[in-house]
């Protein structure tokens, strides 16, 4: 499938800033919700097409509580047609928390003197990936303050170390960093570590907020922030994930925010964001920020059903920010991985730390603390597969979602069943009773259903090869 560029994604616009909140209002305010138009943009998005930006815009737009329904329904039916039934799992490591910047939402501010700064030594950093190898943990997210210690050469050296850590039968298969952006020159160090996603949120994409919130440091260059992507690529970095914080500006507008950049990304270097994430604003150390623009929950499910609808063959991350119950909720709208077991505070995998988290130590408050165990055992409960698959990436099968999206039954010939064999190694290995019994019953039954599908005889033989020892088997 080709995507067409719209008119103003042109080439010889890389590395300059792209957005124009007057366009994105235009879209915004110019654009009717008329309810025919709503059925055929829904149904354009079903049929496996990223709509444009004024395409998108008849969605957001679209707020009587029929229309509303029938954008959910829509987002639900295209996240179980295209990607099945499986959830992929990480976990964020914090490697250092010292920065230089003054994000006025963020806890680990310059302007937060509260703040206990601290970078894991190397030592630490395997201690703390031994530990959540332990909780069966294989992909990760490596996440940094932006501060001169946290080079492209360091962030490079932990991202290596990480992969090399190895426990009983744990290790990490996919490492993602979250970090500041680099030059180009940086982007081709860390990607020579071998990186998985390199994720940056723009946080806003309106010039005007963007100046409000982030008063000094490196990070107050809207544009050197929102063209990092570019010098990525220009690195040969084209696995990229693209994210704004919900609750700094209006939501309506984030949204297309996210869809200009998705096309910017298309246009030039003819693929999209790998993941779209979007955090809403949670609460931190001595924060004095006004909510007013934060979205509802009715609201945070209809942007989640409306960015699944926008681009379908996008992954999408919610993460341990929001509350179990609005998790469970929102995720099948069109969610595609979550973090499990998650832990902020840095050192606290190994440590074991369960207390209350310590805001003065932390980037925000979480609202979903539990278990990796006990978040795999709510996702068999609710019909979906966890999943640690890492097998596209590992065998440079790269742009998988837009294979998966693409290539008719990529989903059931590879993702289904890499998931079920990642799940089996986790039952194996580190699951308790009450969740392998879960476990196996839920292979039993997507074997069932997967009972005509290519590749099924091998995929037994490899579930009893998983029990008999053997590891790190996929298609
Ligand atoms: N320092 C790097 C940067 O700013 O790009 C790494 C990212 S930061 C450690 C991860 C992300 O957390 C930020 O991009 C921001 O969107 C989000 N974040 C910061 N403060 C937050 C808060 N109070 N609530 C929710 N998310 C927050
Ligand atoms: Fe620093 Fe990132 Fe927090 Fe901003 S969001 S203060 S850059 S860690």
């Amino acid at each position: 499938m080709i995507f067409k560029p719209e008119k103003y994604s042109i080439p010889d616009k890389r590395m300059q800033n792209f957005i124009d909140p007057d366009e994105i209002w235009g879209y915004l305010n110019n654009t009717k919700p008329d309810p025919v138009r709503v059925k055929d943009v829904i149904a354009k998005s079903l049929d496996k097409n990223r709509l444009t930006l004024q395409e998108t815009a008849v969605l957001i737009n679209a707020n009587t509580p029929e229309l509303v329904e029938e954008i959910k329904q829509g987002a639900k039916t295209l996240k179980r047609k295209i990607y099945g039934k499986r959830i992929v799992l990480f976990a964020p490591l914090y490697i250092g928390n010292k920065c230089s910047n003054n994000c006025q939402y963020c806890g680990f501010r310059t302007s937060n003197k509260d703040a206990v700064r601290k970078t894991l030594t190397d030592e630490e950093i395997i201690r703390e990936i031994e530990a959540l190898e332990d909780n069966g943990q294989k992909r990760l997210i490596l996440v940094y303050g932006e501060h001169p210690e946290y080079s492209a050469e360091y962030i490079a050296h932990t991202v290596n170390l990480a992969y090399s850590v190895k426990k009983g039968n744990g290790e990490i298969r996919r490492v993602n960093i979250n970090a500041a952006p680099f030059d180009i020159q940086g982007f081709r160090t860390v990607k020579s570590a071998g990186i998985g996603t390199y994720q940056i949120f723009q946080e806003t994409y309106h010039p005007d907020i963007y100046k409000k919130y982030h008063l000094s440091g490196k990070k107050t260059d809207f544009v050197w922030r929102l063209t990092s992507l570019d010098r990525a690529q220009e690195a040969g970095i084209d696995d990229v994930g693209i994210g704004a914080l919900f609750g700094l500006y209006d939501w309506r507008y984030e949204v297309l925010g996210l869809i200009r950049h998705t096309n910017h990304l298309e246009a030039c270097y003819d693929i999209g964001p790998h993941t779209i994430s979007f955090p809403r604003l949670k609460n931190a150390a001595n924060l004095n920020i006004d909510i007013k623009y934060m979205p509802s929950h009715e609201e945070f499910i209809r942007m989640i059903a409306i960015l699944r609808l926008a681009v379908p063959y996008t992954g999408m991350i919610l993460t341990a920010r929001e509350d179990a119950n609005v998790r469970k909720e929102v995720m099948q709208f069109g969610v595609s991985q979550i973090d499990g077991g998650t832990k902020l505070e840095l050192g606290s995998y190994s440590e074991n730390l369960n207390e209350e988290q310590d805001l003065n130590r932390e980037q925000f408050h979480i609202g979903d603390s539990r278990s990796l165990n006990e978040i795999i055992e709510e996702l068999l409960d609710n019909d979906y597969i966890p999943s640690f698959c890492t097998a596209c990436y590992r065998l440079g099968r790269t742009g998988e979602h837009f294979m998966e999206f693409s290539v008719p039954g990529f989903i059931k010939r590879y993702c289904t069943l890499n998931a079920i064999l990642t799940l089996s190694e986790y039952l194996m290995d580190y699951a308790p009773e009450k969740t392998k019994i879960k476990g196996w019953n839920v292979i039993e039954k997507n074997l069932q259903e997967l009972e005509k599908s290519q590749n099924i005889a091998e995929l037994k033989k490899r579930i009893e090869r998983i029990k008999s020892g053997e590891r790190d088997l996929y298609f």
